[in-house]
């Protein structure tokens, strides 16, 4: 069902059988239960992003996703964080006429970024058309400035203040793992939920991961290339115990 948001997933006896009571709630907020014998987790990781969890964090002009560059016409944005993300948005807007400043709290880009945007990056950060702080971190967002504290600064230093118009904190999202959780599976310490590698069924039987949802933190670990692949796994894993039935 399109629109319909899973609430909660609840392991339930029928008779001899465990079967799962679903929970959902639609756009027009109707609330349903359906039942299954099998449930696939396949919920990726987009809908949460990582908190700075500083104060002004949800203040309007503070996004944790990225759009489009040119509403950002010579303005002065903060874009928070050091991979992909932060560093494709920060091109975009600086070629749609942004004055661009990059946060990072490492010491420089992460080397997940792509091999043909690190030059690139790289290269506009030298020629200075993008600022870049390394080693720095957002302490505080207010509503005309973000306040950044770098590694090394003297003892007793006050935070800077760098004044902007728009705010991206593009430091990366984590699959729902408080609904993973709930639905009995065990988290390791990486928030990844534990699961058969070969059939990708958690440690509740019958219930199962795929793509994204599989990473916990370390989302970098599943792409289109290798987590479309597990959706086929699970439905031979599904079809062969039906069989058997
Ligand atoms: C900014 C960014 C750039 C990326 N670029 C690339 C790239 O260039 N190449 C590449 O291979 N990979 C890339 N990825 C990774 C790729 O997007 C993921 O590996 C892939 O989308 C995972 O697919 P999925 O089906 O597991 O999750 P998703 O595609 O995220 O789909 C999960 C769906 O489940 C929905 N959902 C979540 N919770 C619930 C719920 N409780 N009830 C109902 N529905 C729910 C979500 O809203 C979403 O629609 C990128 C990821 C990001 C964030």
């Amino acid at each position: 069902m399109l629109d319909e948001k899973a609430l909660a997933i609840t392991p339930e006896d029928e008779g001899t059988e465990r079967v799962f009571a679903v929970e959902t709630r639609t756009g027009h907020g109707v609330r349903r239960v359906r039942h299954a014998r099998h449930v696939v987790l396949a919920i990726g990781y987009y809908d949460h992003p990582n908190r700075l969890d500083v104060p002004g964090e949800d203040l309007p002009f503070v996004h944790h996703y990225y759009g489009e560059p040119h509403p950002h016409y010579r303005q002065r944005v903060i874009i928070v964080g050091g991979g992909n993300s932060a560093a494709e948005s920060a091109l975009e807007m600086c070629r749609a006429g942004a004055h661009v400043t990059l946060v990072h709290r490492g010491p420089e880009l992460k080397s997940t970024v792509k091999y043909w945007v690190r030059p690139d990056i790289e290269n506009r950060i030298k020629e200075g058309s993008i600022a870049a702080r390394f080693n720095t971190v957002v302490t505080e967002i207010r509503p005309t400035a973000v306040l950044v504290h770098s590694a090394g600064s003297p003892a007793g230093a006050t935070d800077v203040e760098l004044p902007c118009d728009a705010v991206y904190l593009l430091t990366g999202y984590r699959a729902d793992s408080a609904f993973i959780q709930q639905a009995g599976v065990r988290l390791d310490e990486r928030d990844a939920p534990a699961h058969d590698p070969e059939t990708f069924e958690t440690d509740v039987p019958g219930l199962f991961v795929a793509g994204g949802a599989i990473a916990g933190a370390d989302t970098g670990t599943v792409f289109i290339e290798n987590g479309r692949f597990h959706g086929e796994k699970i439905v031979q894993v599904i079809a062969s115990r039906l069989a058997r039935r």
